[in-house]
């Protein structure tokens, strides 16, 4: 049946709905129409017999938050207005207000009061109404009466003129209560109950309407069972689920007031909707006894405060339940163990992403945002605006900025000034090019919901497209958080220059008063966040199994190695399952298990034990290790259909135990540009490059700057060359283990060369490390172009003064190369395609610059000349002498002064070993 739009107020609106949502959503809003056929029976007075049929309307209304559907309506106009409207007071937009200072607003809820106990009211679909059919079934002396606290939960239009009469009413329900109470003995046509929070209309309503809102409320046939979630005030006793029952006979509220042990339904307060606006979640709990001169705070239910960002006091039920607007039908439905702990997760930066990646035990927030393609979750802005929802600020703000090339090219090169000479600009930007570098900045600024400014944060990384500046933006501020809400001792002064050399701004005290909640939750029980995972001291099994980083252990390895591995900026996929585990009373239960679960390696997507055991696996390999398990909440938050039992042990002494299994691999870009379009791959003719080189002199040993998984290595031992000994130094562990697996079988196998020892160092190469000096090669194969320019310098600088190699070949990417890499189209369906038809970007997303030849020649020139070294050109794919030259630059440093003196070299500190020897070989080939 039709219903016309609710209209109580005194004055008409402002603004119509579909206007409000306009202003908050614009296109974000999508409304569509569904044609309902409505057949019109004997029910129907001023009808004739028979059936007729008439063409009515409902709409559907899609905001990102929330979906609502309307009425029926013989208009789509009206169907539209009242979806909105309907979305409008879920959202609790403050709207068709008209009063703007305290005193109007006050006098206006006066009226409201008036208002509410009308026949004009209670003619309305208005969810309150219901509570009206149930209060005119009620015998006695409470006939009549509803209590005001469903008033303060149901009439949005009351919470916001509260609102206005005092700011408080936005965290504090009791405010809101007893500004009712004060306006309902204000008003003339009310009363209330005694010392009661009982309110009913003087006179009695016309009989007409009484029968109508009887008939509407029709009863409950049956009696229904819903799960609620008990959040008790002491912080020591646990989270629990308890069961409503309700039925005809028994009003909801009722029923919570006697779980709650409160005399009657009017003593119970109800929160806004908690989560999500279109359920019907919200707090109960009893309305203080003494709630004046009563130190609150010490009534404050502090988990229950914190998770819906209200003052809740005493014990509360959480619990979805209510009247809808809908139908006159009591609405409910199950609120979980699990989805309370989810939600509380989910107040959280990483707890969001991990919740949003239903992956509550593998995922992580990422630590670098690559690039739309690589990014798997909802995007870094969406995520930084459902954080700031959660907390109930404002939303923040992005402001992108044009950045003078110059003034950047000083900032990045940092104390490496020569950069910005070689070719008017640095890493990758090409100023022969038409498309100038326009280089963006963005800056964020987060408020409070009253527009007080909290912290700016302004970041000195620049980029070229405005969704990346806001992107990575929004992911740094995100972490930021994140790393704050992990360490809330940390002194409010401390926190501006905390985490970053960036411009980060927190303006202390409003700052502290928006996350004073976090203090007196995560204040009291450290134990919230999953720790690392340090040590299994209790772990049982059998401990001969090696250890791997953070305390994981790593079982064997199920399958053969198929040689193409996750290696960093590779897409990875992998099916998982994680179970709980506790040995003592036989308990093994899989909490979480995704069957296809995709992250780039090396963004920190993944905890770092997956990402740990992952890089050693390669595709179709599986394997398990268990960590500690992380608390009680995570445990919960993941486990679902299990949670309540669960909940019912005692969680601790548990591990959890992972299993894993690499189904597919995307290589970077770079890898899969480097094999389609050059034959043989890039990555082949650097090896032959560097085999010739060896050859031609002779060269005995072979040190590796930036060794990586030791693909350089491997192919040396391929073939035959007059090397004996070879080194290998990276910074990535997790490649070196890589490497490590892979030279050892090969050289426990091959017979087919002379070689006498292999090792591989753990430390970076712009450390000087004596052990690496002296040998006849070095080689250093697309490795500086993933270091910060000024470190590319200063490797330079170390390794041609103190390493000392006769011969030392560096390759890196040509960044004028790009253009054709990127016109020839390699199948690639994940890159969008707004990305080709912007500039050349990197190859790689590690890459920190690409340099164009003459910036490369400069570097080269400038280190070969300040170390005595001459230097030569050259390069693989492409040919050199024709434009624009080789995919691959390549520069061959020889070391003017021939017969330099090991000792000469190394004596400048002898015995400096800053790098970590993980492997060495020295056997005899097996015969
Ligand atoms: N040379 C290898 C790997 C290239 S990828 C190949 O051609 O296949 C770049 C490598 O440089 C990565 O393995 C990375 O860990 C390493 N790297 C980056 N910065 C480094 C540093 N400061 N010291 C040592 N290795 C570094
Ligand atoms: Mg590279």
């Amino acid at each position: 049946m039709g219903t016309k739009a609710p209209e109580t107020g005194v004055k008409k609106p402002t603004f119509t709905p579909k206007a409000l949502i306009h202003q908050k959503y614009a296109s974000k809003a999508s409304y569509r129409i569904e044609e309902v056929q409505e057949t019109l029976e004997n029910g129907c007075p001023g009808l004739a017999i028979g059936q007729q049929s008439r063409i009515l309307y409902r709409c559907f209304l899609d905001l990102p938050e929330l979906s609502v559907v309307s009425d029926t309506f013989t208009r789509k106009k009206d169907a539209e207005q009242s979806a909105a409207q309907i979305a409008v007071e879920k959202l609790g937009i403050q709207s068709n207000l008209n009063s703007s200072t305290p005193e109007e607003a006050w006098n206006e809820l006066v009226a409201r009061m008036s208002g509410l106990f009308t026949d004009e009211f209670l003619s309305s679909s208005h969810p309150l109404v219901v509570h009206f059919g149930v209060a005119l079934r009620r015998a006695g002396n409470l006939y009549g009466t509803i209590p005001m606290t469903v008033i303060a939960a149901c009439d949005v239009k009351v919470n916001s003129l509260c609102k206005i009469i005092d700011p408080k009413a936005e965290s504090d329900p009791l405010v809101v209560l007893s500004l009712i109470s004060k306006a309902a003995k204000a008003s003339e046509s009310v009363c209330t109950l005694d010392g009661k929070f009982w309110i009913r209309k003087k006179e009695g309503y016309s009989p007409n309407v009484i029968e109508l809102i009887l008939n509407r409320s029709s009863s409950i046939s049956e009696c229904l069972q819903v799960e609620a979630v008990y959040i008790p005030c002491e912080m020591e006793e646990q989270v629990s689920t308890l069961s409503l029952l309700v039925s005809d006979t028994k009003y909801y509220m009722d029923e919570i007031a006697e779980k709650l042990n409160v005399n009657d339904s009017s003593q119970i307060i109800v929160s806004r909707t908690v989560g999500k606006a279109s359920s019907d979640m919200k707090l109960y709990f009893p309305i203080p006894e003494a709630c004046i001169d009563v130190n609150m705070e010490q009534l404050l239910n502090k988990r229950a405060s914190y998770f819906s960002g209200q003052s809740i006091y005493g014990n509360a039920i959480f619990a979805n339940i209510g009247y809808t607007r809908k139908s006159s039908e009591l609405f409910c439905e199950d609120v979980s163990l699990c989805s309370y702990y989810r939600m509380l997760l989910g107040k959280l930066p990483d707890g969001a992403y991990k919740v949003s990646r239903e992956a509550i035990f593998a995922a992580e927030l990422p630590t670098s945002y690559t690039s739309r393609s690589n990014w798997k979750g909802p995007p870094p802005r969406d995520l930084l605006c459902v954080f700031c929802r959660q907390q109930r600020l404002s939303e923040p703000i992005f402001s992108v900025t044009n950045v003078d090339s110059y003034e950047i090219s000083s900032e990045l090169s940092g104390n490496c000034k020569e950069v910005q000479h070689a070719n008017g600009g640095i890493g990758g930007i090409d100023n022969k090019d038409s498309d100038k570098s326009i280089l963006l900045k963005c800056e964020v600024k987060i408020f409070s919901r009253r527009q007080e400014t909290l912290a700016e944060f302004s970041f000195a990384d620049t980029y070229r497209k405005e969704s990346d500046a806001i992107q990575n933006s929004a992911l740094k501020v995100l972490n930021w958080f994140d790393n704050y809400l992990k360490q809330l001792d940390m002194p409010i002064e401390k926190i501006s220059s905390f985490g970053s050399s960036d411009n980060i701004k927190v303006y202390p005290q409003a700052f502290a008063q928006e996350f004073a909640m976090y203090l007196s939750v995560y204040g009291v029980k450290q134990n919230y966040f999953p720790g690392k995972c340090s040590s299994l001291g209790s772990f049982p099994r059998n401990l001969s199994i090696p250890k791997f980083e953070n305390g994981m252990i790593l079982f064997s390895i199920d399958g053969p190695d198929s040689g193409v591995f996750p290696s960093p900026g590779s897409l990875t996929c992998i099916s998982y399952a994680t179970s709980l585990v506790k040995e003592e009373i036989n308990l093994k239960e899989v909490l979480e298990s995704n069957d296809e679960f995709e992250f780039e390696v090396g963004t920190g997507a993944v905890i770092s034990q997956i990402e740990a055991c992952v890089t050693q696996l390669s595709i179709n390999q599986a394997a398990n290790f268990v960590i500690e398990a992380p608390s009680r909440e995570i445990i919960l938050a993941a486990a679902g259909e299990s949670a309540n039992r669960l909940s019912q042990l005692p969680l601790d002494n548990c591990f959890l135990e992972f299993s894993v299994k690499v189904l597919r691999v995307t290589e970077p870009l770079e890898d899969r540009m480097e094999k389609a379009l050059f034959s043989p791959p890039l990555s082949k003719q650097r090896v032959e490059f560097a085999v010739r080189h060896i050859n031609e002199s002779q060269a005995t040993t072979l040190v590796d700057f930036g060794c990586g998984s030791g693909s350089l290595l491997d192919s040396l031992l391929e073939h035959t060359t007059s090397l004996e000994k070879i080194v290998g130094v990276d910074i990535s562990r997790k490649s070196l283990t890589r490497a490590a697996k892979v030279l050892h079988q090969k050289l426990s196998k091959t017979s087919l060369n002379q070689m006498k020892s292999a090792e591989l160092y753990d430390g970076s190469i712009t450390d000087f490390d004596s052990r690496l000096c002296g040998f006849d090669i070095g080689t250093c194969l697309e490795v500086i172009e993933h270091m910060e320019e000024d470190q590319a310098w200063l490797f330079g600088d170390i390794a041609l003064s103190s390493f000392c190699p006769r011969i030392l070949i560096v390759s890196t990417p040509n960044y004028e190369y790009n253009p054709i890499l990127q016109r020839s189209s390699v199948p690639n369906k994940e890159e969008d395609s707004e990305d080709k038809s912007g500039p050349c970007k990197f190859r790689n997303n590690d890459h920190k610059f690409e340099w164009a030849r003459a910036q490369f020649e400069h570097w080269a020139n400038k280190l070969a000349l300040r170390h005595d070294y001459s230097v030569e050109f050259s390069g693989v794919g492409g040919l050199g002498d024709v434009e624009p030259g080789f995919a691959s630059q390549i520069a061959v440093f020889r070391r003017n002064i021939l017969n330099l003196a090991d000792e000469e070299c190394a004596s400048i500190e002898n015995s400096r070993h800053p790098c970590e020897l993980v492997w060495e070989w020295n056997g005899q080939p097996n015969l």
